[in-house]
């Protein structure tokens, strides 16, 4: 199975491993992701950053992120928005999709997308937003929503908004558990009516369609 968002090391999927601004980690993995978490956003960001933009123009470098905006980071809103518009210019530099991190900031998040004229795929990790929101950002179009164990808890907003999204817009992540997807694949497959086969199936071929320059 494919794994659109993974902290951990050595997972023996087919992953895209976030490394964050952690150059060692590049050299044994096939596919990674690199960017500055919201809640890693302090006086250092200026020189991680420089990191971040050599690392994004590695040939396995295959997202940007994650990156994005989160009310409980020590940083301001205007201040993440800020260096989330760099990591959306620098992915649109080099034409690969995004990895967002979002708590309580949606319309930040959204704001700042069509500010940029974002066209690129954007991915929203261990999603967790209510309907409205859901709606709001299925209207954007080329937006993927990637579910992490957190869909598990029983009042997750997510669990309702996953009946408006379609298969088609789904993937599934480890994110930083090493619990088993087993769990999380049949929750989305009762949601959607379907078999948990057919949400592995389309979890594959979502992911190829996002991370489509590279052959897996
Ligand atoms: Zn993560």
């Amino acid at each position: 199975m494919y794994i659109i968002h993974n902290h951990i090391v050595d997972y023996p999927d087919t992953n895209v491993l976030d490394i964050g601004t952690d150059e060692k980690e590049t050299d044994d993995v096939p596919l990674f992701s690199t960017g500055i978490h919201p809640k890693l956003i302090d006086n250092t960001f200026t020189q991680k950053f420089q990191i971040v933009k050599h690392l994004a123009s590695l040939p396995n470098c295959a997202a940007i992120g994650e990156c994005g905006i989160d009310v409980f980071s020590s940083a301001t809103v205007a201040e993440q928005k800020e260096t989330f518009i760099q990591h959306l210019h620098l992915a649109q530099q080099y034409s690969k999709p995004v990895i967002i991190h979002c708590v309580r900031a949606y319309s930040e998040i959204i704001s700042a997308l069509n500010a940029t004229r974002f066209s690129l795929p954007v991915v929203m990790h261990s999603y967790n937003g209510n309907l409205q929101t859901t709606e709001q950002l299925l209207r954007r179009g080329n937006i993927y929503f990637s579910f992490s164990d957190k869909i598990l808890a029983p009042n997750c907003a997510a669990q309702k908004s996953l009946e408006i999204i379609p298969l088609s817009r789904i993937l599934i992540e480890t994110d930083n558990s090493s619990s088993p997807l087993g769990p999380i694949i049949t929750l989305i497959a009762n949601k959607k009516r379907v078999g948990e086969e057919e949400v592995i199936m389309s979890n594959n071929q979502v992911f190829e369609q996002v991370i489509m320059n590279y052959e897996l």
